[in-house]
């Protein structure tokens, strides 16, 4: 199995033996992962411009509906279709840790799995995992300039998103030099950063500052004032008139109280109590989201804990989970 950073890993070859079996396929679906972010949708749609070019039958198909409006300016975000076409040659992944976040039962023939979670299961034929890209975007940059691909302006809009939104706007660790270098051969390319921050981030929605001032009511500090736990209700969300989206952003704020090192959002969805988890210096909470069936980053990992309703409960097991890595005293 070939992954990024291990020893023997040739990552040109890998590039290039993609782009191969892409060039060898007519019918291609493009996929992200259910309740797609920035980055699953930036991602999958970024290839769509490229395939049409090359004359390739393309569908992007997510399972989710309705998608995220706050990301309705990506280019061809209207073509997303949540039907998967009878026909398929290959598949492409982005941004799915794992085969069952796809929301689909079978198989296709032949599926490349491009990602950057550590978590990362390698369910695909061909695994193009970089658990050091600041997003899954930037292994699609990197496979089209390996490739020389000429990446146009709606191409390098979707890139960027993804970029802008991974990295919490270039604040995370995983931003470095060369996604700086990435960012301005973007811009080059004619994307215009004031336009993407104010599509992402000026276009908020009462209904969701409403759940935040609830949902900020409800902050507990454990743990020392290491953890913090924040909670959001069906009922909040139905009083304010809020989405699941509304709730993306809620637990970075928690993690931004300075005693803080792990946050964790306990949302009440139908299935069980979904944790969002967000850590700021060392803990790596994607362990903790694995051992419940979820995954996700280092510093940011998510999972659904199911038929479980009793946040008191799940809160003793996080702090459980937490204690030794924080290194609490009992
Ligand atoms: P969030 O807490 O915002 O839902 O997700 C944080 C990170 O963890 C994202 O990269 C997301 O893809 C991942 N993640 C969230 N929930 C799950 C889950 O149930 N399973 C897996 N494999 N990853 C998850
Ligand atoms: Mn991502």
């Amino acid at each position: 199995m070939l992954e990024f950073h291990k020893k023997g890993f040739d990552v040109q070859k890998i590039f290039k033996q993609a782009w191969e079996k892409i060039k060898n396929s007519d019918n291609i679906v493009l996929i992200a992962h259910i309740n797609p972010d920035g980055d699953a949708l930036g991602s999958s749609l970024s290839l769509y411009p490229v395939l049409k070019k090359m004359g390739k039958k393309v569908s992007v198909f997510n399972v989710t509906k309705p998608l995220p409006m706050y990301l309705d300016f990506l280019p061809n975000f209207e073509k997303i279709v949540n039907k998967l076409p009878k026909k398929i040659d290959l598949m492409i992944s982005f941004d799915c840790g794992s085969f069952d976040r796809f929301g689909i039962d079978e198989r296709p023939s032949f599926l490349i799995n491009i990602d950057h979670h550590i978590s990362n299961t390698k369910y695909g034929d061909m695994n193009i995992i970089d658990a050091n890209a600041a997003s899954s975007s930037q292994v699609v940059y990197n496979m089209l300039k390996e490739n020389q691909v000429k990446i146009d302006k709606n191409s390098a809009l979707c890139i960027y998103t993804a970029l802008v939104t991974d990295t919490g706007s270039f604040q995370y660790e995983s931003v470095n030099e060369k996604v700086f270098l990435m960012a301005a051969d973007l811009v080059s390319c004619g994307v215009k950063p004031e336009f993407v921050a104010k599509m992402l981030f000026q276009r908020d929605r009462l209904s969701r500052l409403r759940l935040l001032a609830k949902a900020y009511d409800t902050i507990e500090l454990c743990c020392e004032g290491k953890v913090a736990f924040v909670e959001v209700t069906k009922e909040m969300m139905e009083i304010t008139g809020a989405i699941k989206d509304d709730t993306d952003t809620i637990v970075n704020s928690v993690r931004a109280i300075a005693s803080v090192e792990v946050a964790c959002m306990l949302r009440e969805d139908d299935e069980g109590i979904k944790i969002s988890l967000r850590s700021k210096n060392y803990a790596d909470v994607s362990k903790v989201a694995v051992k419940y069936g979820g995954g996700g980053h280092i510093r940011a990992a998510g999972a659904t804990i199911k038929d479980e309703f009793d946040f008191n409960k799940v809160k003793e097991m996080i702090k459980n989970d937490l204690n030794k890595s924080l290194k609490v005293k009992k």
